[in-house]
């Protein structure tokens, strides 16, 4: 079996799902069908890691104030017990709960539903364990790696610069300036390889686009898969709302 790619999606806000250019270029991906995606979501931070492990994991709609159509989606893509076994065989001695009460947060479907429209590639999330740092995480992450040639689509959704706070309420906002420059620096130590700068970023345009951990780390769970055979590519490179980045970034093998 040939070696899957890994995969970050920045997903922004959770009306890209209704469509537009970046749902555009999530369907104009052209991934190889795998056996199964292993997504990291922001959206599901717990104490200790978990991985979804039902057969049939429920469409979570967990963002509020949106239109209709929104709530109204359902991504019915199955899970896969299997393969959440599997992650426990890898992470081992760590534990890893076997979770029944989660589903595919909007972090997951958002992206996913364009990704592989048809819902036939069965998707285990896999939680942030936010008692851990950005190094652990990024030791957890390496722990995955195998599953890349066992047909596995590793797969992350959040987004370089996320920052609400600071957000900007207009469709057509210009990109903040220390949001550019952090963006532009992590895409530079992306390309590059540093992954010392990206697992502990310095300096105020860090600190304003990463003002909380949950939509950085699963970049760094994608990034941990990186051999000396995968080339880099950028399939979504914008700044959304003055402060989300919508960098999208993919490795393939060579
Ligand atoms: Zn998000």
């Amino acid at each position: 079996m040939t070696r899957m790619p890994a995969i970050f999606f920045g997903h922004g806000s959770p009306m890209n799902a209704l469509g537009g250019p970046y749902a555009e270029a999530w369907r104009a991906l052209g991934l190889p069908k795998p056996r199964a995606v292993l997504m990291v979501s922001a959206h599901w931070e717990t104490e200790g890691v978990a991985a979804t492990a039902m057969e049939a994991p429920r469409t979570i709609h967990d963002f509020y104030g949106f239109p209709e159509p929104l709530y109204a989606m359902r991504y019915a893509a199955p899970g896969a017990p299997a393969l959440a076994a599997r992650v426990a065989e890898l992470l081992a001695p760590d534990i890893l709960m076997q979770d029944q009460s989660w589903g595919l947060d909007h972090g997951t479907w958002s992206v996913l539903m364009h990704a592989f429209p048809g819902a036939d590639v069965p998707v285990v999330q896999l939680s942030l364990d936010m008692r851990r740092d950005a190094r652990a995480h990024f030791a957890l992450a390496q722990k995955l790696a195998p599953l890349r040639d066992e047909g596995v689509l590793i797969a992350g959704s959040g987004d370089v610069v996320h920052n609400l706070r600071l957000m900007t309420r207009t469709p057509d906002a210009a990109p903040l300036a220390w949001a550019t420059r952090w963006h532009d620096a992590a895409k530079a130590a992306i390309v590059a390889g540093d992954v010392e700068a990206l697992i502990a970023p310095r300096g105020e345009d860090a600190a304003l686009s990463i003002p909380t951990a949950e939509h950085y780390l699963p970049l760094l769970y994608v990034l941990a898969q990186r051999t000396a055979h995968d080339r880099v590519s950028f399939f979504t490179d914008a700044i959304d709302l003055g402060s989300i980045s919508m960098l999208g970034v993919r490795l393939d093998a060579a």
